[in-house]
This record gives structure tokens, C-alpha cells and sequence, in this order.
């Protein structure tokens, strides 16, 4: 018995730092009082809660507030660089790096080319060496990281975290998150790739304060993230937001979920790539896709009239994807990211053009369809953002 009640106790003041800690997080004035009106606890505790996380270095003083009557209040605000949290992306060719510090800075990020596909215990032995060249660059001590997050592209086991399939890195079945937290010797936390740029817009990007927003990951194939009500939908077995197999196209090339015609087929990068050669399908293991989609991107701001329109009819089918996205989940923003920015300018206006024009217009006229500010690095960032989620409560 009085374990339990001296476990609630625990629990309560825990509860209770996150709340204090994340009002002072999402507030550019906050003051004992300040706080203490908030949070409903009295004087006294606000101000030992306040003091420990003073000592604890995860916030600080920063002079003096505009006095309503009576004592100036003393402003309280996160304290950079005390607090670190590290986010990986796990990419067919790529490793990401990044680290936050406790406000959400960006204050260190690395993009590894691997030289092939790694296996599981391979990416354990490339994360190990990548986390401590980071952690030792910046000077982190070990009790001040947060965590860690990692990004698979692929699904995962709700309940267990294993990764169920990884089709781009040629993994099913694999438990990457118990031997990376003994290799690392800290907190793990997994997530899909497009719920992780999600995260990121959410966090410190273009859906601050959003509730219900998807975030459509452009790269070699397509995928979603969403927010409902302000929280992460990921559905009943956890594998929503798979918009890229949408079907667009009745007549379309076979797409490799066996289906015909999905948005993948024509709009993410390996499809509009291998439509430029020609239709071939089975070009990924033979080309350089990235280099190929560069050349394919060049080739269509110089005015070539077959590559404008591979971008024109991505563009159309993607338009015509958010048509239904709009309509079943009327959300407030749609944000492409991942690839998307770099050739945002030659079609979000036919995208948002063509979406207006299927959907329903009182929703459609009420969404913002936007370009990611964030790069390839999103999913990385949103990974890292976890830690950062779960010290304040989120
Ligand atoms: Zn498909």
C-alpha cells in the first residue's frame, strides 16, 4: 500500500514538472505566479517544482517582466544547450543524424552515405559509431540526453516495436530497438518515417499549434503521417497513412503492392524516374535514382516540354490524392515534404489547383496545401523530437 501511494506521489510530481516545464516551453513570459495561476498549484509548490528544475539546469532566469503592481516577476525560460535528445533516420542509402537541445534547436546534424543495403546488426554497429561522434563533438555528458529516436521506413508492431517490414532496406521481422538501447546505453524510441516528419512540423515547423494536419512524404515512395485532434493517427494495427497506394490511375503500371496504378506509380521520385526511362518498372537496382531525378529535374526548369509534363501529371495525381484526403479527414494543413521542397515551385499550384477542383469545396476552402520548410533531414528531426515529446508530457 504504501509503495503504491509513494509511487502515485512520483507519478503526481513527475506529472506535474512536464506540465510546469512545458507551460514555460510554450509561453515567451512565464513567471512563478504566472505559472502558479495556470497549474492551479499553490505558491509553495510551484516554487519547489520551480527551484528543482532550476537546480537540475533544465531552465533559468532571465531577468526581470513588466510588474502588474507590486515585485517585477522573474521570466522563466528553457535553458539551451543543457539538454540534448538525438534523432536518427535509417534511409535505403543514407544514415541522418541530428540533435536538439531542449528548445527544439537544431544544433548538430551529419547525412552518411552507406556504400550498400546494412543489415539489422550492421545499422546497430553504424548508429553506435555515429551517436558517439556526436555526442563527443558537442560535449554532451550522459545524464543530459534525453533519448533517442529512430525512424524506420517501414512498420512496426504497435505493442512490441519490432519492425515487421522494411521493404527499402530489405528487412521483415527485425528487433533493432532492444540491442540499439543496450548499445547505447540510453532510452530508445522507434517510429515510422512519416509519422516521424510529421512530428517534426508539429514541433518546430509549419504545424505549431495545428490539430489536424497530414504531412505527405515525397521520396522513393510516398507516404503519410497524420494528426487528429492534436495527437499522432496511426489506425488499428498502426499502418495508417499509407496514401501512396491510393489508387489514381485504373489503367496504370502495376505498382509493387500488387495493385495498379497507385500515386507511388507516378508521383513519388522512383516513379516519375522511371517514367523519364521510358516506363521501365525495374530500373531501381540499376540506376542511381537521385541522380537520375536530378538530371530529370534540370532537364524540366530548362522547358523540356516530356519532363514538365511527368511533373505536371505527378502533380495531377497528387492533386487528385488530397482530393479524398480533404474529404475523409477535412484537416487544416497538408504539407509535402522530404523531396517535395526542391521542386515545389513547378507544382504546388496545379496540385492545389487540381485538388480544389475534386473536393468538396467547403473543406477544400478552408485547407492550406504547403511545402515542407524541412529537407530529407524531417524524419530524423521528428525522431528526435520523441524524447523532447515525452519530457513535456506529450
Ligand atoms: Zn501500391
Amino acid at each position: 500500500m504504501k509503495d503504491r501511494r509513494t509511487g502515485n506521489n512520483q507519478y503526481l510530481k513527475e506529472m506535474n514538472k512536464s506540465i510546469v516545464l512545458d507551460l514555460i516551453r510554450t509561453n515567451k513570459d512565464m513567471s512563478r505566479k504566472f505559472l502558479a495561476d495556470r497549474t492551479g498549484l499553490s505558491a509553495t509548490a510551484t516554487g519547489a517544482i520551480v527551484k528543482t528544475l532550476l537546480n537540475d539546469e533544465y531552465i533559468q532566469e532571465i531577468g526581470e517582466g513588466v510588474s502588474s503592481g507590486g515585485r517585477k516577476p522573474v521570466i522563466l525560460r528553457l535553458k539551451p544547450r543543457s539538454y540534448y535528445s538525438v534523432g536518427f533516420d535509417i534511409d535505403e542509402r543514407y544514415i541522418y543524424t541530428v540533435v536538439l537541445d531542449i528548445t527544439g534547436e537544431v544544433v548538430y546534424r551529419k547525412k552518411l552515405e552507406t556504400p550498400k543495403r546494412l543489415t539489422a546488426d550492421e545499422t546497430i554497429e553504424t548508429l553506435y559509431q555515429a551517436y558517439f561522434q556526436a555526442v563527443n563533438e558537442l560535449v554532451i555528458r550522459d545524464d543530459r540526453i534525453l533519448g533517442v529516436g529512430v525512424s524506420i521506413p517501414g512498420m512496426m508492431d504497435i505493442e512490441t516495436k519490432r519492425i515487421i517490414l522494411a521493404p527499402n532496406l530489405g528487412w521483415s521481422d527485425v528487433d533493432l530497438l532492444n540491442p540499439l538501447e543496450e548499445a547505447l546505453d540510453t532510452t530508445v524510441y522507434l517510429d515510422n518515417e512519416a509519422m516521424c516528419s510529421a512530428s517534426c512540423e508539429n514541433w518546430i515547423g509549419l504545424c505549431r499549434n495545428v490539430e489536424d494536419f497530414i504531412c505527405i512524404n515525397i521520396e522513393s515512395g510516398i507516404g503519410a503521417g497524420m494528426f487528429v485532434r492534436g495527437k499522432i493517427y496511426r489506425g488499428f494495427t498502426g499502418s495508417a497513412g499509407e496514401v501512396g497506394h491510393i489508387s489514381v490511375d485504373d489503367k496504370g503500371l502495376v505498382c509493387k503492392c500488387g495493385n495498379v496504378g497507385c500515386l507511388e506509380t507516378i508521383a513519388s521520385i522512383n516513379g516519375m524516374v522511371a517514367k523519364a526511362m521510358r516506363g521501365s518498372t525495374s530500373i531501381q537496382n540499376e540506376i542511381n535514382v537521385e541522380k537520375a531525378f536530378e538530371e530529370l529535374l534540370q532537364k524540366a526548369r530548362r522547358g523540356d516540354s516530356r519532363s514538365l509534363e511527368i511533373f505536371q501529371e505527378a502533380a495531377e495525381s497528387l492533386g487528385k490524392a488530397i482530393a479524398n484526403l480533404i474529404n475523409t479527414f477535412n484537416p487544416q494543413k497538408i504539407v509535402l515534404g522530404k523531396k517535395f521542397p526542391d521542386y515545389a515551385d513547378l507544382v504546388l499550384e496545379t496540385i492545389r489547383k487540381t485538388a480544389q477542383r475534386l473536393a468538396l469545396s467547403y473543406p477544400s476552402r478552408h485547407v492550406e496545401i504547403v511545402s515542407s520548410p524541412f529537407g530529407e533531414d524531417s524524419s530524423a528531426l521528428g525522431a528526435a523530437i520523441i524524447p523532447l515529446r515525452k519530457l513535456f508530457g506529450k
